[in-house]
């Protein structure tokens, strides 16, 4: 796939939360154009509209004014299960709180994903080795959560969401449980997967220290993109 192709595209994009006197415009008309390959973090103010943009980025929500594009497809036009094959497909997801399932291994956590696509035991479990592998888990597949520290936890996620070769990475504060040593190690997982596989990553984060990591940095006021800017590697 062409690495400066489109693979997002927010046109005049709003969301609105509740109705009348208690309507909250948490998207003001967003403009953003997102090509394959790049890395971007995501700044702001809380309520500023940061997981909203996620949000519908990740193809679990639409706007309710403006159109939002994902490979050229207009996602408002898709149902549920369309959008959710989008996701299954398209996108890896990586959350503050790691989401993995407490008394369940790390090999079959990062298999989850592999389930849905109906791929067989054998191949999962391969895949799944592998994927762990490469976020500098080997040896540890049969640990559950609870034996494995913060940062392999965020790992283990990490494997999760690449495991079936994702084009985009979402993480949405994906060291606001770590200590800055932790921190530092998943970023540099996070731009060691841009940078070598390819996968293009949107980060939301309120630590200028990990947001240095991207190239690309957005930064979001009242539902807008108050700035966009180019920034040399960390
Ligand atoms: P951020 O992630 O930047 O903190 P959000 O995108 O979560 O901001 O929220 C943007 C605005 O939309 C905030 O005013 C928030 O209260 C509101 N909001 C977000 N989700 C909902 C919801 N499900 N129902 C009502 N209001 C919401
Ligand atoms: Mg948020």
């Amino acid at each position: 796939m062409n690495a400066s192709a489109s693979l997002i595209s927010f046109l005049n994009v709003g969301r609105n939360y509740g109705t009348g006197g208690g309507l909250v415009q948490a998207l003001a008309g967003v403009d953003l154009e997102i090509r394959q390959g790049e890395f971007i973090a995501i700044t702001g103010p809380s309520g500023s509209g940061k997981s909203t943009a996620m949000n519908i980025i990740g193809c679990l929500d639409r706007p309710s004014s403006g159109q939002f594009r994902f490979l050229g497809i207009n996602v408002g036009s898709l149902n549920r299960d369309q959008r959710a094959l989008l996701r299954r497909n398209y996108i890896g997801f990586v959350f503050q709180g790691f989401n993995l399932l407490n008394r369940t291994t790390a090999i079959e956590n990062v298999e989850l994903p592999l389930i849905y696509r109906g791929m067989a035991r054998s191949e999962r479990r391969d895949r799944a080795a592998v994927a762990l592998g490469r976020v500098g888990l080997a040896g540890r597949e049969h640990h559950t959560p609870g034996e494995l520290s913060g940062g392999q936890q965020q790992r283990v996620a990490i494997a999760r969401a690449i495991v079936t070769d994702p084009l985009l990475l979402l993480a949405d504060e994906p060291t606001g449980n770590l200590d800055t040593q932790r921190s530092h190690e998943i970023m540099e997982l996070i731009a060691g997967l841009n940078a070598d596989r390819g996968i293009t990553v949107a980060m939301v984060t309120h630590e200028p220290d990990m947001a240095a990591y991207a190239r690309r940095l957005i930064h979001f006021v009242d539902g807008h993109i108050s700035s966009d800017s180019e920034q040399k590697a960390a």
